[in-house]
């Protein structure tokens, strides 16, 4: 099961919410396509959107992709805004974690840094409970993959080069979001915090079909 954080907030001072649904259109658009091509014609996706009010929090939404999806044994943490473009990158998983954006076009395309696991990360449940998920304590803009780096530890596996190449979709690049007193806040070294800590009630649920696909956007 894929799962995608979402929300488009156009004007949130504390993160990068604007041009989110023209993101989230592109990627189900193409992945639509490329799913089924890699082996995946009955896949599951959820989008989890969060709603106005709190700033946004990356790593709560993955964490209830992760408890509302009670069957997948296997995760991908997806980004909206990057689509893959090798048909070798299977989207599945291994035993150990894989990050599966080894280069971008966000970065030029050449080898993102060792320790990243932003983008798309796959992940077997086992492990994912094991870690308790991701930390809940990181509200606005980033550092929730550094955490995540954190909790697998010397797990972590990359795609090879030449498989893990992705395109990004644009938006808009807000600066200074490592510079806000929220990101200051940010616990980087936080375990404690997880899915066990993760709280939501659930205002909405839509399906979506796109052949025998399957979008659910909570
Ligand atoms: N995201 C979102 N709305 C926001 C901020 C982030 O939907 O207001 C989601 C979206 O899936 C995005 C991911 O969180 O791809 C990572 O955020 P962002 O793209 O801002 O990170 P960066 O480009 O700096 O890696
Ligand atoms: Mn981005």
């Amino acid at each position: 099961c894929i799962i995608i954080p979402f929300r488009d907030k156009p004007n949130d001072i504390f993160s990068q919410g604007k041009g989110r649904t023209q993101n989230l259109r592109e990627w189900k658009q193409y992945m639509c396509t490329f799913l089924p091509k890699v082996g995946h014609s009955k896949s599951v996706v959820r989008i989890i959107e969060q709603t106005q009010d709190l700033p946004f929090n990356k790593g709560a939404l993955f964490n209830i992709g992760a408890i509302l999806e009670m069957d997948a044994d296997c995760f991908i943490f997806h980004d909206v805004d990057h689509i893959p473009e090798r048909t070798s990158n299977t989207y599945t998983c291994q035993d150990d974690p894989v990050h599966m954006v080894t280069r971008t076009s966000q970065f030029g395309y050449k080898v993102v840094h060792q320790g990243s696991v932003g983008g798309a990360l796959s992940m077997k449940r086992s492990f994912f409970k094991k870690i308790n998920g991701y930390s809940t304590m990181f509200w606005g803009w980033g550092g929730e993959d550094d955490n995540m780096r954190l909790r697998i530890g010397p797990h972590l596996h990359k795609l090879d080069a030449t498989v893990g190449g992705d395109k990004a979709l644009d938006h808009e690049r807000v600066h200074g979001l490592d510079k806000t007193d929220l990101y200051n806040l940010h616990p980087s070294n936080d375990r404690a915090s997880g899915t066990n800590t993760t709280i939501f009630t659930q205002m909405k649920e839509t399906v979506e079909r796109c052949n025998d696909l399957m979008f659910i956007h909570t």
